[in-house]
């Protein structure tokens, strides 16, 4: 099986060092991009199978770098997951309705992170599989 290719699209570049070290470690391919733009670039030419969305990013924030993803066809079933501060919960609520699958708080917790990438992958793989027809799925 080819591994998991998760687009980081994160502007702290400690931050994406240390996501993209413990993923790398893990097997997965990381694809970084350190804005918005760079990031809805890479979504559409390499359809990443996740993507990790900073919310605080320079120029275009991670919400609305979600909602254009989210609306144009070519990525919109890709699943994104929030990044965000542990001091800004209130940022969860709008992730979700930005069309965020899911969010990890910052910082991120080395020991668990790569379990929560796992976790959601899985969780997106088998929604995935919820909505196709009979016949795609056979
Ligand atoms: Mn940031």
């Amino acid at each position: 099986m080819q591994p998991a290719r998760i687009l980081i699209i994160e502007d702290n570049p400690l931050n994406m060092e240390l996501a993209e070290d413990l993923l790398v470690d893990e097997g997965f391919e990381v694809l970084p991009a350190a804005d918005a733009i760079t990031g809805i670039e890479i979504a559409r030419s390499e359809r990443p199978d996740l993507i990790l969305m900073d919310l605080q990013l320079p120029g275009i924030d991670g919400l609305q770098a979600t909602q254009m993803l989210k609306a144009d066809e070519r990525t919109r079933t890709i699943p994104i997951v929030a990044l965000t501060a542990h001091a800004m919960n209130h940022h969860d609520d709008q992730a979700k309705r930005a069309g965020c699958c899911d969010f990890i708080s910052k910082p991120i917790d080395t020991d668990r992170f790569p379990d929560q990438v796992r976790r959601i992958l899985k969780a997106a793989a088998n929604e995935a599989i919820g909505e196709l027809t009979p016949s795609e799925v056979a």
